[in-house]
């Protein structure tokens, strides 16, 4: 036996590992599990060029927990490790700079930054165990099997032993503080988090199924034997979607991924696009594109980062711009820097080109799709549209390429691009000063009698609505030329579409004058503004209409969340119709009772074809009505 100092050139390395890494204490059979992975591939990749001419044997992992001894045990049959490599891969661990990273963090916010970035994936263990073992036998001919063993501080033995197979057995005696590890539910959550898709097969088992069997013998090669045997719990698919050539995959395969992905979400994706980049970085990963409706929030966070199939992190938003997360799916990246903190992330050039990539592929992706089948396009769009006006409002580039698919919906259901629609509209809701006029209804029910009147005109409406959609509207005026965007009853329509000729008026100055004060008093007038207005004898009597600016900055408020929504009261115009026969009823009334009576009818009714007339209101209404009858 041979008993020595861990070659760490600061007073105590634990210590600060157990610090760092308080949170996310987890992780430490991720990094055990990887490192058993590792140690099995290097196997094949030395069978391969010839280093290693032993038998492979079964390659797998095998994760093993013995409740009564307190012990969680990693087992792989890889390469395995001699006193050497022990000595230089494990007790030598400064000299991947340790003691520098030491120097320069200490205190500081970073805990990630020394997990694997520094080599001291395996020393995570002692995050959770008073004692590791390292149990292992190399692939050299004739190696001797040996045990390393450190109770978590400088000191550690290395003892010779007997082990019959190849491979390395990492022994965590678990503290008291951690015992949360030796629960079977918890151990397989860790491992179905980080390992479900390694590229060895890991088996996960416990002693208890050990002891079920009667004729086990208690050495530990037995069993593993019985573990496979009664519990062949496989983990992991090794071989993820992502991992394969899409020429391989069907549509049904890809599907079928998606269901191993989110077992919980029984919608299925609208369509999926295979990342396969090699260069300038390393890229792999299927994202899908998920029924998103308005349910913008609940979709977020369900981008799963991977660094060669190790699950890494599900906050993958330093690496895709805030618009993807709507996505949902696999990136798996070696290129990502994993370990390091998040404002280095945001820093590093590999992350921004993968990023920029992300963007072009789903925006490509898009285009195909609206190049290759447009009336699938379109049956997609509802869908799609909260998407690509999040991508418009967030990312130029993107912005730029959306134009070609982005596509307007009328009120008949009816779909065109942003070129097809400027074409279709321009003849008639060109106003006098050349701009075209785009009019939109958020909700067509309630604004049906506005919709009416434009489509009666001949002009065509817009569908257009959705959280995101009053800054959309905006983006695309700054990016559409000569085009502005109005909502019907933002103001009578030969306001918002100003022709040339303008229809004469049939109440002259004076009428106005008098009728003014005649309906102020019978409406709240902080509330409705009177105007007058020529308009046709056929248009309603009175309407309705909230300015387009107006409007939208109320409802940017509200979406802005700012502290001035509610500051800024709701104002209505009341047009009145100059040359409608029931306005000149009211004018001509010369009973003063009857002609408040004739103009508060009017108002109301305005009132009601806008779903605006409500409680008390209604009620007075509806009796007055009753005694006309
Ligand atoms: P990293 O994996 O980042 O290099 P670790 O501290 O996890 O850092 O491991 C240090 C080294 O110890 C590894 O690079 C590897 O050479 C060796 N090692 C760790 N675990 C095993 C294992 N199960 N089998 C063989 N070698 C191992």
């Amino acid at each position: 036996m041979k008993t020595g100092h861990i070659n760490v050139q600061t007073e105590n390395i634990f210590p600060i590992i157990k610090k760092f890494l308080y949170s996310d204490h987890e992780i430490f059979l991720r990094e055990l599990v990887s490192n058993a992975v590792d140690a099995s591939q290097k196997l094949k990749v030395l069978a391969q060029n010839g280093e290693y001419n032993g038998e492979i044997g079964e390659l797998k992992v095998e994760v093993i927990l013995n409740k009564e001894e307190k012990t969680l045990t990693i087992r792989d049959y890889g390469i395995g490790m001699n006193a050497d490599e022990i000595d230089k891969y494990i007790n030598q661990i400064a000299f991947s700079g340790a003691e520098e990273f030491v120097q320069q963090y200490k205190g500081k916010e970073g805990a990630e930054q020394i997990i694997g970035h520094f080599g001291l994936g395996f020393y995570s263990a002692f995050m959770v165990a008073e004692q590791v073992k390292i149990r292992s036998l190399a692939r050299h001919e004739g190696a001797q099997a040996v045990e390393w063993v450190s109770n978590g501080t400088t000191e550690f033995t290395i003892t010779e032993i007997e082990k019959a197979e190849r491979g390395t057995d990492i022994v965590l005696h678990i503290t008291e503080e951690s015992k949360e590890f030796l629960e079977e539910g918890r151990i397989r959550a860790i491992l179905n988090k980080y390992c479900k898709f390694l590229p060895v097969p890991v088996i996960f088992g416990t002693r208890k199924e050990y002891e079920d069997d009667p004729s086990g013998e208690k050495d530990e090669n037995d069993q593993v034997k019985q573990i496979e045997k009664e519990v062949p719990d496989q983990i992991n698919n090794t071989a993820p979607a992502w991992t394969k050539k899409p020429v391989d995959l069907s549509d049904e395969d890809y599907k079928n991924f998606y269901r191993e992905l989110y077992p919980m979400t029984f919608e299925e994706p609208l369509f999926h696009i295979h990342l396969n980049v090699d260069y300038p970085f390393n890229l792999t990963g299927i994202l899908y594109f998920p029924k998103i409706k308005e349910n913008v929030e609940i979709q977020r966070n369900k981008i799963n980062l991977y660094s060669n199939q190790v699950f890494i992190t599900d906050n993958v938003e330093e690496i895709v711009p805030e618009f993807l997360t709507l996505l949902h799916g696999v990136i798996d990246s070696p290129d990502i820097p994993l370990n390091v903190s998040r404002s280095y992330l945001q820093a590093d050039g590999n992350v921004k080109k993968i990023s920029t990539h992300i963007t072009k592929k789903v925006a490509d992706k898009l285009r195909e799709m609206f190049n290759k089948d447009r009336a699938d396009f379109e049956s997609k769009w509802g869908d799609l549209r909260i998407f690509v006006e999040y991508g418009t409002l967030s990312d130029e580039k993107f912005a730029d390429k959306a134009k070609q698919f982005t596509l307007l919906k009328n009120t008949d259901g009816k779909y065109a691009t942003l070129e097809e629609y400027k074409e279709k509209v321009a003849p008639l809701q060109t106003d006098k000063v050349g701009k075209v006029i785009y009019l939109y209804t958020n909700d067509a029910e309630s604004q049906f009698s506005f919709v009416k009147a434009a489509k009666d005109r001949g002009y065509d409406v817009l569908e257009i609505s959705g959280p995101l959609a009053p800054h959309w509207l905006q983006k695309m005026e700054m990016s559409l030329e000569n085009v502005s965007f109005a909502r019907v009853d933002a103001d009578t329509l030969d306001k918002l579409i100003k022709k040339e000729e303008e229809i004469p008026s049939k109440l002259s100055k004076e009428d106005e004058e008098k009728l003014k004060p005649v309906f102020e008093k019978i409406v709240d007038g902080d509330k409705f503004k009177i105007q007058f207005e020529s308009m046709s004898e056929s248009d309603a009597p009175i309407v309705l209409t909230q300015p387009e600016f107006i409007r939208r900055m109320m409802e940017q408020q509200k979406l802005g969340g700012g502290g001035f929504y509610g500051a800024f009261p709701e104002t209505y115009q009341m047009v009145i119709n100059g040359n409608h026969p029931k306005i000149n009823e009211v004018l001509t009334e010369t009973d003063a009772e009857s002609q408040a009576k004739k103009a508060k009818q009017l108002a109301d009714l305005a009132l009601l074809s806008q779903g605006m007339l409500k409680g008390e209101a209604l009620t007075e209404f509806v009796n007055r009505s009753i005694e006309l009858v």
